[in-house]
């Protein structure tokens, strides 16, 4: 039996924290749990960044430096040793989005290949991650995923991302750095779906490099993860997954409705929750096929995970199995479940305070409609702050 308590390890969730980190903790997700807080601090604080008033340091003082590792990769180091001295690695995570310009994208794989180095003398960092919309334009990856042709400009358009993907997976496979690709709204996904299992087959014939995303808020993601195992096994080459639940339900939902199409996302949270643990299921009885990174701050998701584990005689510290966090999210998680000695990382984004706030903005709504997880962190956070007390 794992232990079912484990999480409930608050000395060891916050023993990173000092007392007044806590205290700053405690008032963020106190502010962030109020609806009405967060919608009237997202406009104003987009107003006052678009009006150049001096916002930045207040809000690096708040929100950024709870989420965010700093402004650039070096920012990033003290977080990230700090939290390597208790045994949770770091991804750190180029959090710019919504650009859409040839000059922005090449930026993007600078950034990353320049990542994928400084991982290159760091055991802190063994992973990398971006997004496919961060080299090449949405609009591009939609209309392959419709099928649409692409005119003779799009081609050598979409040529050019297909470089940077492979330039970021074969340094990465040179330099021994596992590489994460994060899943985007379903109506663009099948397109970049293609383009990392092209990655796979190039790089993961002996091990695992390249990982996609399966978001299994969508139900039709488990078979998708079937017919790719039964490919990858005739080709020979590994898959890697990071398993989500999914992070754009509601517009997911929206443009179904609005175009008349059926939704992707599963009927209700019930049937996504049993879709993840399928997914889980499926890959842990396949791990000489499939390697995992279990992307979630879902506590019964993590505790099955152990389950499973040890009913397949994974080793905790198999390197085919990571947990993972995003940074100012579910210590209680990352930490302890370090300290059991799982692998642990957690996601640490960075970029220019006004170039993450789309990152910071969608955490402060995803705690705020996540009622359940936010009231969880303060009552972690209350307890810690009742325990220091006594
Ligand atoms: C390390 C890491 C990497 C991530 N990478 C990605 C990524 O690449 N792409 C991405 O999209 N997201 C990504 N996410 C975000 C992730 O999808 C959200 O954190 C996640 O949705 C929150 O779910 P949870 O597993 O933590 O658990 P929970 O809090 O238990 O689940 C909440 C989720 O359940 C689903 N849900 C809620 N209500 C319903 C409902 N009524 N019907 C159906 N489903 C419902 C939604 O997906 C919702 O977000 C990542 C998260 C982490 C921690």
């Amino acid at each position: 039996m794992i232990n079912r308590s484990l999480f409930e390890d608050t000395k060891t969730a916050f023993t990173l924290k000092s007392d007044s980190e806590l205290d700053r903790a405690y008032f963020l997700f106190k502010m962030i749990s109020s609806a009405p807080l967060v919608r009237i601090g997202t406009v104003a604080t987009n107003f006052a960044l678009k009006a150049h008033l001096p916002v930045e340091k207040l809000i690096r003082a708040t929100v950024f430096d709870h989420f965010c590792g700093g402004v650039n990769e070096d920012d990033c180091l003290p977080v990230i040793d700090r939290l390597y001295t208790e045994g949770v690695s770091s991804v750190l995570d180029y959090s710019v989005e919504g650009k859409a310009e040839e000059n922005q994208f090449d930026n993007a794989l600078e950034k990353i290949l320049k990542i994928i180095h400084f991982c290159d003398d760091r055991e802190a960092m063994p992973i990398v991650v971006f997004k496919p919309t961060g080299f090449g334009r949405f609009l591009l990856y939609q209309k392959k995923t419709e099928g649409v042709a692409l005119t003779e400009e799009e081609e050598a358009e979409w040529q050019r991302v297909v470089n940077r993907f492979d330039k970021v997976c074969k340094l990465a496979k040179e330099k021994d750095v596992e590489v994460l690709i994060d899943g985007e709204e379903s109506w663009m996904q099948d397109a970049a779906d293609d383009l990392v299992e092209e990655m796979m087959f190039r790089y993961n014939k002996d091990v695992t490099i390249v990982y996609n995303t399966l978001q299994l808020y969508r139900w039709d993601r488990l078979d998708y993860l079937k017919s790719l195992h039964e490919r990858a096994k005739s080709k020979g080459f590994k898959i890697g997954m990071k398993i989500v639940r999914g992070a754009y339900m509601e517009k997911e939902r929206e443009r179904a409705l609005e175009k008349g199409y059926d939704s992707p996302i599963c009927e209700n949270k019930k049937a996504t929750d049993d879709n993840f643990d399928g997914a889980l299921n499926y890959i842990l009885q396949n791990l000489k096929d499939i390697s995992v990174f279990i992307g979630t701050h879902n506590e019964l998701s993590c505790y099955l995970a152990m389950e499973l584990m040890k009913t397949h005689h994974i080793s905790k510290e198999d390197n085919n199995v990571w947990f993972g966090q995003l940074y100012g999210m579910s210590d209680h998680i990352s930490f302890n479940l370090a300290a059991e000695g799982y692998n642990v990382a957690k996601y640490i984004p960075f970029g220019p305070v006004k170039d993450v706030m789309p990152y910071l903005i969608r955490r402060a709504e995803e705690n705020t409609s996540v009622a359940g997880q936010t009231s969880r962190e303060l009552s972690l956070l209350k307890s810690e702050r009742r325990r220091r007390k006594l």
